[in-house]
């Protein structure tokens, strides 16, 4: 899957520990091994909160020294003519994990995006609630990450969806079905596909991109944003259904803009 591997290691190391590949089972046996009893796993409140990510491991020092981190506030973007996305996705057999984070689902390779005449493979997409990014200072109930990567250089898109309160979600009810209720859980349900374009919102040619970060442990500055402007929709049941099992809150605090441009699609 990369050929390159060598000259890639660096960006490819920081992609895969923090999306966790299902490696959560085999990094906590190595942390349980090196007998380090201190060590504060990041999360989302009290000591691992995200304030604190920067100083946890010196890995993550990004979280804290970065410039270009996410999500940040989309507000007031330069409206720009952004060139067109490209996605193809094949429907995969569903893989889907409990990572302690979020729920995520991986993909087999085949599902594709095309940007800046680039191609990104579609790794996986996974949840966060309340929404990461905001729009004027208000977040909505969800937001689903897409995440791609290109093979060669490392480099990562991420397609950001808003899930709003609303209507009953037929594919989510599907993906809430087969939810991991444990941590480290992983399924492989091969009966059920899974096509990552029925979480697009119909219209794909309003949104937002900017360049970021993974909005979780090590924070790396790789990541191309594209955040869709319409929402999709999913019941008030299934955002409680998603609550029980990850809890309240899995969604790093906005950051500052600095010196980057925010552009909107005219
Ligand atoms: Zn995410």
């Amino acid at each position: 899957m990369y050929p390159n591997r060598l000259r890639l290691a660096l960006p490819i190391a920081f992609a895969t520990a923090s999306l966790g590949f299902g490696l959560l089972a085999g990094q906590a046996a190595e942390e349980e091994m090196s007998g380090d009893s201190q060590a504060i796993h990041w999360s989302y409140e009290g000591e691992g909160a995200p304030e604190n990510w920067g100083g946890l491991q010196e890995e993550f020092a990004a979280c804290s020294a970065g410039e270009t981190q996410s999500p940040i506030d989309l507000n007031r973007g330069i409206a720009s003519e952004l060139s067109e996305l490209t996605m193809d996705y094949q429907a995969s057999p569903l893989k889907i994990v409990n990572n302690g984070h979020t729920i995520q689902v991986n993909f087999e390779e085949g599902s594709t995006l095309e940007l800046d005449g680039q191609t990104f493979n579609l790794l996986q997409f996974h949840f966060h609630t309340p929404s990461e990014h905001t729009v004027a200072g208000e977040p909505m109930a969800m937001e689903v990450h897409l995440v791609h990567q290109n093979p060669d250089t490392g480099a990562l898109a991420v397609v950001g969806v808003f899930m709003k309160e609303g209507r009953w979600n037929r594919n989510i009810a599907t993906l809430w079905s087969q939810m991991p209720r444990s941590k480290s859980e992983e399924k492989t349900v091969s009966r059920i596909s899974v096509d990552a374009a029925k979480l697009l919102p119909r219209n794909t040619e309003d949104f937002y991109r900017y360049h970021g970060s993974l909005t979780t442990p090590p924070c790396s500055e790789i990541v191309n944003w594209i955040v869709m402007k319409e929402p999709i929709q999913v019941s008030r049941r299934q955002i409680q259904q998603f609550v029980r099992v990850v809890g309240e809150n899995n969604a790093r605090p906005v950051q500052p803009l600095q010196r980057r441009f925010l552009l909107e699609a005219e």
